[in-house]
């Protein structure tokens, strides 16, 4: 079984060394258990967060540890009655490894739906599409004509909550790096404007493209971007907050809102979530994003890398923006 192995903490950016690539030994089954040969392994911004020994929302992967991961993978062997041989299934936070152990019941099974490829089901049929429905649906709340803005507006989460944010009726901003990836959202997914965080004042273009201020915050990148947001924000705001990925590379405590007063002046809501603890509803999402993406409303991309042994490189890509889509990993072949 080819594995990734957390090795060290890894200061700032992730560094040649912190993970190291091995093999071990597949033992046999057990009762009750079943063989996955994972497929695609999701590659996110949290697995920095859970590299890290910070204060966090699962326990962090101990030094020795096979380092966490979403797959999804076939059934090789099985020693369950829930499970048989050539299955499609999730194996949730498997690991970056090529082979899976785990109890039958730990597994879901993963719908075939013609026309839909299996990378859709690691991206906006998966955690990922989730993430952006609830974050936008439940806490986000737009309303026809409000102005919503989303930051990593054109990754795999932000350009999705962008999206629904459209289909909802609201005015959308995105804020994402590069002319290329503010084209997509503007010339393809229908949003109203896109602001080049690498290129432009972002204070100086929110105020161009959001005259009458900003209703929702899709929060995905924290720091300064989150700063200019925030204090658009009209009365009564809500703040999805979704992630801060400028700040998962930082060494310390890291900088929260310069206005924090604004929070009460503005009757703001500002709620943090993790998906994790949605997946008791994910039906609900399930309802409205599974007819967008079958009837072309919905669009999404997917970037895959080939191979297990690239992981440790590939997953920066979450850092440069240097990827075009849900950053995926295929591990072995459909
Ligand atoms: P993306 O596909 O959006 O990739 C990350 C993107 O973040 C990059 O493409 C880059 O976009 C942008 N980025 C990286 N560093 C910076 C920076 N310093 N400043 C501005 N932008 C930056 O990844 P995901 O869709 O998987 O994740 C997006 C966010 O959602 C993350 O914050 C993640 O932690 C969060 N998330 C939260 C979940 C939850 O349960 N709360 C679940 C899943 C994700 P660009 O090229 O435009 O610069």
């Amino acid at each position: 079984n080819r594995q990734w192995i957390l090795r060290k903490r890894p200061q700032g950016e992730i560094a040649p060394g912190d993970l190291e690539f091995t093999e071990a030994p597949i033992r046999p089954l057990e009762d009750g258990e079943v063989l996955v040969r994972n497929i695609y392994l999701s590659l996110d911004p949290t697995n920095r967060i859970w590299m890290s020994d910070q204060d966090q929302y699962l326990p962090p992967v101990e030094i020795g540890e096979v380092m966490r991961g979403g797959t999804i993978g076939v059934v090789e062997a099985s020693r369950s009655d829930r499970y048989k041989g050539g299955e499609i299934v999730n194996a949730g936070l498997s690991g970056w490894q090529s082979y899976t152990i785990a109890q039958g019941a730990s597994l879901s099974p993963v719908p075939v739906i013609p026309g839909v490829p299996l990378t859709a089901f690691m991206s906006v049929l998966g955690a990922t599409g989730l993430t952006a429905w609830f974050g936008m649906m439940d806490i986000g709340r737009p309303q026809p004509g409000e102005t919503v803005v989303v930051s990593a507006a054109a990754g795999a989460v932000g350009s999705i909550a962008g999206q629904i944010a459209k289909l909802k009726g609201a005015r959308v901003i995105g804020i994402a790096g590069g002319p290329d990836k503010c084209r997509w959202l503007t010339d393809e997914l229908g949003f109203d404007g896109a602001i080049d965080y690498k290129n432009e004042d972002v204070g100086a273009a929110l105020d161009r493209l959001c005259p009458n201020g900003v209703d929702v915050d899709f929060e995905n990148v924290g720091g300064k971007i989150m700063n200019q947001v925030v204090s658009r924000m009209n009365n009564f705001g809500r703040v999805s907050l979704c992630g801060m990925i400028s700040t998962y590379n930082a060494e310390g405590p890291v900088p929260g809102l310069d206005d924090f007063a604004a929070i009460l002046m503005k009757r703001l809501t500002i709620k943090g979530f993790i998906i994790i603890d949605y997946l008791p509803r994910a039906g609900e999402a399930f309802a409205e994003l599974a007819p967008w993406v079958m009837g072309g409303q919905l669009k999404w991309k997917a970037h895959v890398v080939e191979g297990l042994e690239n992981a440790a490189t590939a997953v920066q890509r979450l850092f440069t923006g240097d990827h075009d889509g849900k950053l995926l990993i295929r591990v072995s072949a459909e």
